[in-house]
């Protein structure tokens, strides 16, 4: 079975003073049954790293290669460096921001993997991709193009964040998130085996205590990519205390 995860993404937001969040976070009653992640932005990484205690950290984004002329950008080496353990690659805002495809997310996560780092896969629809039926085809396709061979449940996490759900508030059914993830879990089961069964699969997208309980209760879903609501450490609380 695969371990339980909640991960929270800060995106773009927070400056030092945004870390009494996350040691508000790491001074909850956290269950051990569960791991959690924090991504900040990456001017915070050593800082986030210094005092999450049992909470890992993450960066939302690295780099193929290890060093070099690539003006503005991270490795997964110096992700490791700062403390990170986690990294979010893939993600639909830097695929929509940055021209990322699956194979560009699927060097990345060699280059993260190589480092010594868990990646956070992303993989989902659009609103017309959904509206048009295509949503199986187009989630197991960047699922295909964007994890390397060399993916483990120790190395890999997958996240089904539907595009049109991130940020709107809107949330697919039960019924659609468990038919997505059950395909996600034989496509795994398919390519990688019995690993395949324990890769954690997150769902994400406009997560909320409000509704983290029946997300989880849906089959297959091993946890949750969470945006907004991770900025808050009483909100991400409550949604790891439904996990
Ligand atoms: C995300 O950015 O990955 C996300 C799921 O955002 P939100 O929870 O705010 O919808």
């Amino acid at each position: 079975m695969a371990r339980k995860l909640a991960a929270g993404n800060w995106k773009m937001n927070g400056t030092g003073g945004n870390l009494t969040e996350l040691q508000a976070l790491a001074g909850q009653d956290l269950p051990n049954s569960v791991d959690i992640l924090i991504c900040p932005p990456a001017t915070l990484l050593s800082r986030a790293a210094a005092l999450a205690g049992g909470i890992a950290i993450g960066g939302q984004d690295c780099h193929a290669v290890a060093s070099g002329a690539h003006t503005g950008d991270i490795s997964a080496d110096m992700l490791r460096d700062a403390g990170a353990t986690y990294v979010i690659l893939g993600h639909s805002e830097r695929r929509t921001d940055h021209g990322e495809t699956s194979e560009t997310v699927r060097a990345k996560a060699e280059a993260a993997i190589a480092a010594g780092l868990c990646a956070v896969i992303c993989i989902g629809e659009t609103l017309e991709e959904r509206e048009t039926g295509q949503t199986l085809s187009v989630v197991e396709r960047q699922l295909a193009g964007s994890l390397p061979d060399v993916t483990t449940a120790a190395n890999t996490v997958v996240a089904y964040e539907p595009v049109w759900a991130i940020g709107t508030g809107k949330v697919p059914t039960l019924e659609q998130i468990g038919e997505v993830h059950t395909a996600l879990r034989r496509a795994v089961e398919h390519r990688f085996g019995a690993a395949g069964s324990d890769i954690p699969l997150l769902y994400g997208g406009s997560v909320k205590p409000s509704n983290a309980a029946e997300i989880f209760a849906v089959p297959n879903v091993d946890g949750a990519l969470v945006g907004g609501a991770s900025l808050k450490a009483a909100d991400f609380g409550a949604i790891i205390a439904a996990l």
